[in-house]
Parts: structure tokens; sequence; C-alpha cells
């Protein structure tokens, strides 16, 4: 059969029912242009893809923290080798401009190097301290065993270092890990796959292609679920692993606030600002999405700001970095974008700068709004483009209560001259994570949880050591310290003199004062008071 034979689906559409295997064209969104087609697999073909990896992932654990080690390094080393090629791939798919497509494989390096480097610490067995002087017989341990494969669905907007958040840590883990990238999005992940095969490494990694029904296909298979992507469709995950009883972590959107007081560094915050809402197009989960300015800055700020965001170039880039701003994924996101901003008007925002597409492919025009609140859509729901709508508040109270306003709570910035100031206002947000003076920090500092609150997401990718123990199942081992004889106290038959032996030393471990000591009450127990 022929390419152009096939039943074809663009930009994540289902392929009409046909004759023969079904594909997906992935295009450039800036030129329209077809940049390659991926299969559209089947739940049948992911389901003979886990049992594969289920084949390889015991040796894979076996050679533990340290074997991995010699593996995920070599991976590192092929993506320093294979950036600009990356680039240019990741380019392909989405029109970003070079700078940005130049961060996803800078960003696996980083990545690679932190849990590769230190999964053997966080994955050596602990000691805990047994609670109580009864419990010092034993010598306990809790062991991190992974499960067996881990499925990472994963979203568009940054198509090589979102599968590698995910991926690289559960590798690590000990986990064979099946990749389903987004279908508006599928080469830097195949990329990332053939990296894996070219570097020699065991086959514990594969990546399936298509839509949501190849995802769904991953969920009915794989043991535990890490999915980013929107609440829509984690709503839709979360329920299907409750029906499967498998664990999940889910990263989804978010409609991040950003606040800037009166003593903020007013340079500062309209730069890290407009950068915040307008870096990937404003397709990032943690973009700044709603600005809240106290009144005796808030002219200033406007006025920065919009010259900020006028001044960013526009356009596609060669391996030249000419442009700031690229593309949006697709007509789906337009739209969206398009439909925030005509709302916001109509119901009578102004526009300082943007508000409409540029004319070229799925470009749309950098944005700043004011006149805005929460009654619009602009504001309350989730746009994942490039706007910035801005609220003067009154005071800080006011910023804090409008920021808290919101279903989703992923992440937020706080601008003061005053950093003490800006931890207290950060300890009263409902968002996972806070930067004070900067955005996205929280993004590279792995030692971090990055999760979301509200509909935002359950659970957290990495956070130090529990980013490779959230793939393990924990199992508890206590062993003997002294040699073990004949009975236990307490095993049968039940007496009365082991009974009270027994609650009396829990008692005395465990109780508060005279409770602790109080042998008539204990007597009363076994019907001796009198
Ligand atoms: P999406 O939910 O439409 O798709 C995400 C992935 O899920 C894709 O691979 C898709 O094919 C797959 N999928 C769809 N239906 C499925 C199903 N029923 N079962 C299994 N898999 C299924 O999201 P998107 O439009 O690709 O990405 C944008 C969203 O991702 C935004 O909401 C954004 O905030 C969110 N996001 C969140 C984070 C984070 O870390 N919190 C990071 C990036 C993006």
């Amino acid at each position: 059969m022929t390419d152009t034979e096939r039943p074809k689906a663009t930009n994540g559409k289902a392929a009409a029912e046909g004759t023969g295997p079904a594909v997906i064209e992935v295009r450039n969104p800036g030129t329209g242009e077809i940049v390659g087609t991926v299969p559209d697999q089947s739940a049948r073909e992911v389901a003979a893809q886990v049992r594969e990896l289920r084949l390889y992932q015991p040796e894979w654990e076996a050679i533990g923290p340290d074997g991995r080690k010699e593996w995920l390094l070599k991976l590192q080393d092929w993506l320093i080798d294979n950036t600009e090629h990356l680039a240019d791939v990741l380019q392909s798919e989405t029109s970003k401009p070079r700078a940005d497509a130049l961060i996803d494989p800078a960003f696996g390096c980083d990545l690679i190097g932190y849990y590769a480097r230190r999964a053997a610490k966080f994955l050596a067995d602990d000691h805990p301290s047994p609670h109580s002087p009864l419990a010092r017989v034993k010598k306990l341990t809790t062991v991190y065993r992974p499960y067996q494969v881990v499925g990472v669905i994963t979203p568009w907007n940054f198509p090589l270092a979102m599968p590698i958040m995910d991926v690289i840590p559960a590798l690590a883990a000990g986990a064979a890990v099946i990749l389903k990238p987004s279908e508006v999005t599928p080469l830097s992940a195949l990329e990332l796959a053939r990296g894996w095969a070219e570097i020699g490494a065991p086959p514990v990694f594969a990546v399936v292609t298509g839509a949501g029904a190849t995802g769904a296909g991953v969920v009915a298979e794989a043991d535990y679920i890490q999915f980013t992507g929107s609440t829509a469709t984690g709503r839709k995950i979360a329920a299907a692993c409750v029906e499967r009883m498998i664990p999940y972590s889910l990263e989804l959107g978010g409609k991040d606030p950003a606040i800037v007081l009166a003593d903020a560094d007013i340079d500062r915050a309209a730069h890290g600002i407009a950068f915040g809402g307008m870096f990937n197009a404003g397709q990032v989960c943690i973009s700044v999405e709603r600005v809240y300015v106290e009144a005796p800055v808030y002219d200033e700020f406007v006025a920065k700001l919009t010259a900020n965001v006028k001044a960013l170039r526009q356009g596609i880039d060669g391996r030249d970095l000419n442009h700031d701003v690229g593309a949006l994924a697709n007509e789906n996101q337009v739209s969206i974008v398009q439909r925030h901003v005509d709302e916001a008007v109509a119901a009578g925002a102004t526009v300082l700068t943007g508000g409409k597409r540029t004319g070229q492919g799925t470009f749309f025009e950098p944005t700043v709004l004011i006149d805005v609140d929460h009654s619009m859509s602009c504001v309350a729901e989730e746009t994942f483009g490039p706007t910035l709508p801005v609220m003067k508040v009154a005071d800080e109270a006011e910023a804090i209560r409008l920021a808290n306003d919101s279903v989703y709570g992923l992440s937020a910035s706080v601008w003061t001259g005053d950093k003490d100031r800006g931890e207290r206002v950060a300890r009263q947000l409902n968002a996972g994570a806070v930067n004070i003076n900067d955005v996205f920090a929280n993004l590279f500092s792995y030692a971090l949880p990055m999760g979301g609150w509200g509909l935002s997401g359950v659970g957290a990718r990495w956070g130090g050591a529990n980013g490779v123990r959230k793939y393990c199942r924990q199992q508890a081992i206590t062993k003997p310290i002294l040699p073990t004889q004949g009975k236990e106290l307490f095993w049968y038959p039940y007496k009365s003199s082991n009974l009270l032996m027994a609650v009396g030393a829990m008692r005395a471990a465990g109780a508060r004062g005279l409770r602790r000591v109080d042998l008539p009450a204990l007597l009363k127990l076994r019907g001796d008071s009198k």
C-alpha cells in the first residue's frame, strides 16, 4: 500500500475507518507543512508492547541504580551530541523559536544528571527507628521496589522535555517505561526512543504513537500511570486507573497568578512577567496567566509590561536565533485564545497590544489585556496562549484573595522588594509552587516537588527522593535482632497473664501520665480488680 492510500489523521483527529493501518500526519503549525507521519497504534499493539517490556524489566531492576546510571548517562551524552538535530525536529513539529527548541535537550541533560547520579542514594533501603521500645527487638527495613511497567502520557507543549521529565525518573527507579506522546507532536519522542536504541540500552523503554485511544490502551496495561495534560483527560484517566486499582499521578492545567506588590522592582517584574506569560507562546502549564498589581504601581507596571510584550519578535526561525515567540500548537489552541480575547473585549476589556492572529499559520500576537475581572473567561479559564490579563488591586490581602479564587493551583509568583514578605504571601497562596521575584524557577529545581493543587493535579513529580520512590512499591521487612525460640508472648492459647503483660507493655510505651502504670485498671481487664 502506498502512503497516499492510507487513512490519515491530522493533528490528532482520528483516521477514517479504512483500508490499512491508520497513520497520523504531523504538521508544522507555523507553515502548515506536513513534516512526518506516525502510526495510529491500536490498544492491541500497546498490549503487545507492554508484554515485551515486562520480559526485560526484571534484568533492568536487577542491575541496580549504578548499572542503570551508566545507561542514563550514555543517553545524556547522546542528547548533547544530537542537540542540533533534536532542535530541528522539535521546531519542525512546533514552530518554536530556535532558543526555545534548544532548551528541551539541555533540560534533559540536567535532569538525567540529577536522577542518574542520585538514584542509588534515593532508592537505598531505609532503616527507620522503631516507634517504641517494644519494637526494638526487630530490625526494620523499608525496601523500594519498582512497578514493572510505568505508562507515561504527555502533551504537545514540550515534545522532548515533557517525556524526559517523567521517563527518566521512572527508568532510574528500575521500571520499564511505555511512553505515549501527544499525537500533535510525536516526532521528538520517537527521537528519544531512537537515542535509547542507538546507545544499545536494554529494551525497557518504548514509544507508542496515536491519539486518545492509544493512551487509553496504555492506561489499560501499565502498572502505574504518570499523566501530563488537560484536566478533562486527567479525570478520565483517574477513573480508568481507579477501575483497575492502579496508582497514578496527574500533572494538569493551571491559571497561574502573578502578584506585583508596590515595593517590587517594577522593571524586573515587567520583564519577568512578560517572559513568564509569553515563553513558548504561553503554552506552558506554569505560564503566568493573570496578574494582580497593587494600585500605586499599576500604571507604571502596565506601561512597562506592554512595552516589553510589544517588543517581542514573532516568526519562524531556522537554526538562527531571530525570534522570541513561536506559533500555537494547532487551530484548536488559536480558537481558545481568540475566544478568551473576544469575550473579554465584548465584556468591556481593553487590548493594549496584540489580540489577534498575525495572519501566518497559527501565530497569535502576544497580548496584554486590562479592564478585566473574574467573570471573564480570560481570567477564569486556562488559556494556554500568549495573553496577560492584568488587574489592579487595593492591597496585598485583595491580591491573595483573588489569586486564590481559582479552581486551579499549579504555581504562582510574588514580586516584592521584601523577600520575607514574599514568603509570607507565598504561604497564603493555594498553589503547588510559588516563585518569589521569578518565574519557572521551581521547574529547574528537581529537589522540589512539582505538583498541582485543586484541579491542577494529583501527586507530584520530582521532589528529590520522592521523584524515584513514587515509581516504587514500598516493602516493609521486619527481622529479629535476637535469636528466636519458642512462642511469642501473645500467640495462642490466650492466657490472662500474657494479655496483662502485652497490654501493660503497650500502655507503658505509648500512654501518658499515670495511665502508663495504672495496675488496677489493667487488672480490671482480666477481672482481678477486687
Ligand atoms: P490532552 O489532555 O488533550 O492530551 C494529553 C495526552 O493525553 C495526549 O497524549 C493525548 O493523546 C492523551 N489522551 C487523550 N485522551 C486520552 C485518554 N482517554 N486516555 C489516555 N490518554 C489520553 O492535553 P494537551 O492538549 O495535549 O496538553 C495541554 C494541557 O496539558 C494543558 O491543560 C496544560 O496545562 C497541561 N499541561 C500540564 C503540565 C503540568 O506539569 N501540570 C505540563 C504541560 C501541560
